[in-house]
């Protein structure tokens, strides 16, 4: 019996969910909002890029400008996650604004949902109350199927009427006029990123025509690719051992696997990164390739980040490893942000 089939067994029963989760009111019908009209424009977008493809041929502008905005998403999605979630380092108000600008130009939500989702994710990670766990769907109740939990966990979770409190798990982001200025202007920036930049470069250097297939190659079908790319660590990064491996043996059921590790540049070290979400590297080995901590690292070398966690504390924390696994592990998910708000006086 794997991990997560044994918790599973012991929580068959009813489920209640736990607390800073919604089930009605106006943050559900936005949340349902947003996904409704995010989700209709990027899914019309892909089929639309594809028959362009098909019809009229795309060229190197617009490869190019797809691998150059997806490789820049990646990276922003790297600074939501290890910047806003969990506090890995930390850097000045120019860096911040450069960072959520990143991080929201993804085009995966807004700042305050995102660090939200992601913090629910680590505090019950595949138990009731997970938002996009392969094994519980969102109300709680365990998946019989895997095929049906993993397409939970790689996008059905966008349309379950559970949806995360903000005001409980994301206080220092409601509290930082950064990020809810990025939050509040959040479809503006999804613009910039998914319509705007691709079709001005196309424009500029090719005309109507390259326009046309860089806004719905390089921007339309390319933000949903990325939000896909991100989606796999959900699924396949808690797929408990079925596809990639386990270094630390975590009370869930993540994985590091190498092909979302690429895809993602190193959040798919995602076993390594639960045993140790606080850390801003979260490679464990030569062939471990984490580059969104080989960015922190460099920007660390150039002074425009600092306080980096874990890279100097690792040998001191792995002395406990095995017998406190993942309870510890959830716990030192959130130090960084209890920090910042004892030090910011809240
Ligand atoms: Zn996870
Ligand atoms: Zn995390």
């Amino acid at each position: 019996m794997t991990v997560v089939e044994s918790v599973a067994s012991e929580q068959a029963a009813e489920p209640k969910m736990p607390p800073g989760v919604l089930v009605e009111g106006p943050v559900v019908d936005a949340k349902f909002r947003d996904s409704y009209i995010s989700f209709a424009i990027m899914i019309g977008g892909s089929i639309a890029a594809l028959v362009w493809a098909f019809w009229q041929g795309i060229g190197r502008v617009e490869v190019s400008v797809f691998a150059g905005t997806f490789v820049l998403s990646t990276i922003g999605i790297g600074f939501m996650h290890r910047y806003f979630v969990h506090r890995s380092f930390r850097c000045g108000p120019v860096m911040r604004t450069i960072f959520a600008a990143l991080a929201t130009m993804a085009v995966q939500g807004s700042i305050l949902k995102w660090v939200s989702n992601h913090r629910r994710h680590h505090l019950h990670s595949d138990r009731p109350g997970d938002v996009h766990s392969p094994y519980y769907d969102g109300a709680g109740h365990p998946y019989t199927s895997f095929a049906k939990g993993m397409s939970h966990a790689q996008g059905g979770w966008v349309w379950d009427r559970e949806t995360t409190d903000a005001a409980y798990y994301a206080k220092d982001i409601l509290a930082d006029p950064i990020a809810m200025f990025f939050t509040r202007t959040r479809w503006y920036w999804y613009a910039l990123s998914a319509l705007i930049i691709p079709g001005a470069i196309g424009y500029a250097l090719s005309g109507v025509h390259t326009m046309v297939g860089c806004i719905l190659f390089s921007g339309l079908f390319r933000s949903y690719l990325m939000t896909m790319a991100t989606s796999l660590v959900n699924s396949v990064c808690h797929s408990d051992g079925r596809y990639g491996y386990r270094r630390f043996e975590t009370n869930d059921g993540t994985t590091n696997e190498l092909v979302t590790t690429l895809l993602t540049f190193g959040e798919g070290l995602h076993n390594n990164h639960h045993r140790f979400p606080r850390d801003a590297y979260l490679s464990h080995a030569w062939y471990e390739i984490d580059m969104n901590g080989l960015i922190i690292l460099g920007l660390g070398k150039l002074g425009l980040v600092h306080d980096i966690f874990g890279v100097g504390k690792r040998q001191q924390s792995t002395a406990t490893d095995v017998e406190q696994g993942g309870a510890v592990a959830s716990q030192n998910a959130f130090d960084g942000v209890a920090e910042d708000l004892r030090s910011a006086g809240r």
